[in-house]
Parts: structure tokens; sequence; C-alpha cells
């Protein structure tokens, strides 16, 4: 490598090799990068403001290493980096950037204004560019650091203007990628302004928990168990709740890989396991978690915005993860051993063992391919051939079928004069109560039923917001509930079947802005439609609760009078049916 610091153009080789994609998709995308140019710059001290969410305008400055001017037209050249130099680099990464893409793509859909000074120069230069074309480059002079401000955001592509959310809806992404990177770096001092208000300032603080404290609620904070685990080719640190705190969404759960913010399906999995004697069905808990692994055994560079990373050794992080957090739950340190190069899992062992299959194979179904994915893994199997999907217009009658007794902790068996039917009791349950609370909120007289003690909740600034946003259409699905003071909500009804007690972990899973919940849809028949999905799916049994003969057939009954009870409110199918001829087929028979 030349000189370490300046702006190279990566060959065409490397910049191929490398995992481009699309990065920004909204203002907290452009946050997010700027914010890690900013940091790999060795900031200590940033300042941000948002003008409407960061739709309108983003200006970020940092006391960071500043730009050599003669490399401003690199900087907004694409895959022109001052990181890596040849491809084994890629494994080596311990920057956020390498792949020089992110101020050229931002720069190609806004207005950049850049001013920059590098340590010790006598004077600093200024680049401005607009839809991909430099305006101008010049000297300037201008305080040792960089400052970046960002306008006219998508105007050159109205197109992607009209996928943009509310202001608030997009200044929360903002400060979400915000907290996220500030999170871990207690000596980073950080202030946020949103249109004139002060949304965030972060001081050096003594220690990671005093960030959480700052960050989140000090209830989290002062019920923070310590995580540790180490062995010779990776290490685990950080937080886990205690059991009596805990959320019924997983967005209190923060793990980062080397440094990285990443959210991984197989470590919220390993979590999910460890967590699974400690705390209710579908209770989350909160997790600051880093990751260390030699840079050899993550590859980094799978995703566009660097969200993901992928694994060599899934398996092994798993048992690290649910080791650390098994031990850290039971409050001393659990008896582990180290065999060959990772730790060995001395947790209940069948049911440990099958979570960890489950999760792998999803893993490598989520991430064929790529450079070291291993398809040889025993554990990975393709997605068996499914029965056909019944039709039920032969006037099939669920309540017919003879029951044979329940297969797993998930399926029912049955049998019919035309073969063998297999139904999803879960998928069942949930397309039975999302008909049922469809049809009470159809109905004229209130959906919800009154609570004899109107339950009062208090929720995050950012659910509180949507509370707002959506407190008329929670209440046409039977949701009665009004502010009461701070971020404080009494909630006066609730629809039928729930119960009293249930109204903090509907709302908040309610309110949380994931894909899952109905939030993020535009129109406000698909939202409702989402919003009944996710409290179909609370309200259903869980998989696993085993139901008696009679309640069996109880929801047989419900679901002949149940309107598409073929699948369930996903999309998934209630049953998989088996004719006689394809059984016979399946044993060569015919
Ligand atoms: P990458 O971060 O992948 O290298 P970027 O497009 O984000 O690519 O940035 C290109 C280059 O511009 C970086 O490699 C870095 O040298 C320089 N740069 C960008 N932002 C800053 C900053 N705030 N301070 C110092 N250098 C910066
Ligand atoms: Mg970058």
């Amino acid at each position: 490598m030349s000189e370490p610091g300046r702006i190279k153009a990566l060959s065409q080789e490397l910049a191929g090799q490398i995992a481009a994609g699309e990065v920004v998709e909204r203002p907290a995308s452009i946050v997010k990068e700027l914010l890690e140019n900013s940091l790999d710059a060795g900031a200590s001290e940033v300042a941000i403001t948002l003008a409407k969410g960061g739709c309108e305008g983003i200006r970020i400055t940092d006391n960071g290493s500043g730009i050599h001017p003669e490399d401003l037209p690199l900087a907004v050249t694409s895959f022109a980096t001052s990181k890596i130099g040849e491809f084994s680099d890629l494994y080596q990464i311990r920057t956020f950037g390498f792949r020089g893409e992110a101020l050229a793509s931002i720069a190609a859909i806004s207005r950049v204004e850049l001013s920059t000074r590098t340590k010790g120069a006598l004077s600093g230069a200024r680049l401005v560019c607009e839809a991909g074309k430099i305006l101008e480059i010049s000297a300037a002079g201008c305080p040792e650091g960089t400052s970046i401000h960002v306008s006219k955001i998508f105007e050159a592509v109205p197109a992607r203007r009209a996928f943009l959310k509310t202001a608030a809806r997009e200044r929360q992404a903002c400060l979400e990628a915000i907290t996220q990177l500030a999170l871990p770096r207690k000596n980073l001092r950080i202030r946020v302004k949103a249109d004139g208000r002060d949304a965030l300032y972060l001081p050096e603080t003594a220690d990671l928990r005093e960030r959480i404290a700052l960050l989140f609620d000090p209830e989290l904070a002062g019920s923070l168990l310590p995580v540790l685990e180490t062995c010779p080719e990776a290490a685990i640190s950080g937080f886990v709740s205690r059991p009596d705190y805990s959320r019924s969404n997983n967005r209190q759960i923060f793990c980062y890989v080397n440094g990285r913010f990443i959210r991984d399906p197989l470590l919220n999995h390993a979590l999910a396991t460890a967590c699974e004697h400690v705390l209710a069905p579908r209770q989350y808990p909160a997790a600051i978690l880093f990751i260390e692994l030699t840079p050899g055994l993550v590859d980094v560079n799978v995703h566009p915005a660097k969200r993901e990373v992928r694994f060599r050794q899934p398996r092994e992080i798993y048992r690290l993860v649910v080791t650390a957090i098994t031990s850290a739950l039971a409050g001393a340190p659990l008896k582990t051993e180290a065999s060959g190069r990772f730790l060995t899992y001395r947790g209940s062992g069948e049911r440990f063992e099958s979570r960890l299959r489950e999760a792998v194979s999803r893993y490598y179904i989520s991430r064929p391919g790529g450079n070291f994915a291993s398809r040889t893994d025993p554990l990975f199997t393709e997605p068996v051939e499914k029965g056909e999907g019944p039709s039920r217009d032969g006037g099939m009658k669920f309540s017919d079928l003879n029951y044979l007794g329940p297969l797993g902790e998930t399926y029912l068996l049955f049998s019919s004069p035309g073969g063998l039917i297999i139904l999803d009791q879960h998928a069942a349950h949930e397309r039975v109560m999302f008909e049922t609370i469809k049809r009470s909120c159809g109905e004229a007289s209130s959906a919800g039923q009154r609570l004899l003690m109107p339950e009062i909740i208090s929720l995050s600034p950012g659910e509180y917001a949507r509370f707002l946003e959506f407190q008329g259409e929670l209440a046409t699905l039977g949701i009665e509930a009004e502010p009461f003071g701070g971020d404080a909500v009494v909630v006066k009804s609730l629809p039928f079947p729930f119960q009293p007690g249930e109204a903090r972990g509907l709302l908040e899973e309610l309110m949380a802005d994931g894909l899952e919940a109905g939030i993020t849809e535009s129109s406000a028949q698909r939202r409702k439609e989402k919003f009944l999905i996710v409290m179909a799916c609370r309200a259903a049994v869980m998989a696993k609760d085993l139901l008696s003969p009679e309640e069996v057939k109880g929801l047989l009954e419900t679901l002949d009078e149940t309107p598409s009870g073929t699948t369930c409110p996903h999309g998934r199918p209630i049953y998989l049916a088996f004719g006689l001829p394809e059984l016979e087929k399946m044993f060569k028979r015919r």
C-alpha cells in the first residue's frame, strides 16, 4: 500500500469483488455513512444537524483527520478509498468504510458541500458537488476536521422522495442510526439538533453502563448483568438485562461484530435460546453484545449497507453466545471448557442441539453462496418438497377429520378417507383469531371491551410518537388509549380476546417500527390488516401449548366457520394433505 491516509481508486478487479449496492435509501442511511466516515477519521467530537428529519438537509461536522485537498475529487468518486488497497485487506477490515462508495452515492443524488482541513495544514479546501458533478474545488479557511452539508436530497430522483415517510419517522430512523454508532463509543462526544431542537447530546461517559443510562431508561441501566466469555478465536462481552426486565420486541438488542452494528437472526436466535427458561414466551431481553472475532472468521462484505455479516463458523458463534448469556443470567460463571478452539456448551443438551440445528440450517438458507458458506454442511438441508396444498372445494370439513394425535410441539395429525392431514396448530389459531378480531371490529357496537381498571403503561419516546400518530386507528381496532403525561398512555379498552394485563405487550408490539407491524404501510387499509395480523399472532395459542382432544374438536369447528381457513394471515398454509395416491407413489407402489 502506498501512503496511508491518502485516497486511491481501487483497481477494477478489486472494485468488482466488493459487494456493492445502493447505500442511500433514506436520510438515515446518509447519516450513518457520514458518521461512520467521521469515526473512521478518528473524530472524538461530532455535531449533526437535521432539517425536516434529515429529508431537507443534513450537516455533520467532525474533528477528525480531514481530507488532503488533492484527494477531494477522489472522495466523491466511486470505489476510491483510503482504507483498503488489495483483496486480502477485505478480511482484515477494522474501519467502517472500505468500498469508497458512500460519498459518491450520496453526491449522486444530492448537493454536497464539503470543507475540510488536515491536521496541521495551513489552509483547508472546499468542494461543491451536485447530482454527481463537481461544481467547485477551492482553497478555503476552515477548522481542522471535516464538515459536510448534504441538501437537495433525492431532488434529481423524485420517485425516491415519494418513499420517504413523515419527517418524524425519518428523524427517528436517523436517531436510531446515530444511537447504534454512538452507544459503544464512550469517548465520543456527539450533539444532534433536529429542526432547531436538541435531539440528543452525549458527553464522554465513564463507561458503557453510563452510556446506556443516557440513551435508554435508567431502569435498564440498573438491571444489567455483565457478559464475558473468551476462547482462542473469539470473545464476547457486554451486558444482558436481568430476567425481570423484558420487552415484547427485540429492539433493545444491540449486537456488534468487530465493532460493527449488525442485525443478525442467528445471534437473536441464540439469545432466545439462552433466555428460553427465564423469560415468558415471546419476551425479549435487552442486550448490548460485542463479539470480537479474528477478522478472517467473518465476512463483512456481504450486505450493501453492511448491516449483515457472514460467520465462517456459525455453529461455534451460536455456542459462544448461548454459553455467555446463560452464565451471565446464572449470575456466576458457567462451567465451560475449551474444546479445540471453541467452548463447549454445558446446558440442556438435546434441546440446545435442536435449537442449534434449526438456527444453523436457517442461517445457511438465508445466506447461500458467498465466499465461505459451506454448502456441504450436514445440517443444511434443502427444504423438503411439500405435499400438494389441498383445496377445500372438494367440500372437506375440518370437523369430519379423525384426530390421530399431536406431532412434535406444533402439529396435529388427522386421517380422512382421502389420506393424511397435518395441521399447524399455531397457524390455524392465528387465522381464527384474525377473523374473530376483524369481525368484532366491524361490528357497530364498540369493538373493545372496557377494562375495569384502566392500564397505564409508559412507552419509549419513539413508541409514544408512533402511538400519537395512530391513536385513531388503534381505536377502530378496539384499543382505546389516551396520553397520560410524559411518554405514558392509559389504555381503557382492549379487543376480544385480550385480557387485562396484556395491554403493554400488545401496544409495544404494534408500535414497534418493524416491518412486521403495520406502521410502515402507507395505506390505512393495509395498515389495519397488518395490525390485525400482529394482534392475531399474539392472541393465538403458542405452537407448543398442548391441546386436549376437546379443544382440537373446538378448533376444527371454528375453522369450518372461518373464511380463508386454508392459510394463516401471514400466508403460510394451515395444513398439508397427503392423498392416498400420493402416498402410494412415495412408497413406490405405483
Ligand atoms: P469509504 O469510507 O468506503 O472509504 P467513502 O465514500 O465513505 O468511502 O469515503 C471516501 C474517502 O473519503 C474515505 O476513504 C476517506 O479517505 C475520505 N473521507 C470521507 N469522509 C471523511 C471524513 N469525515 N474525514 C476524513 N476523511 C473522510
Ligand atoms: Mg465511508
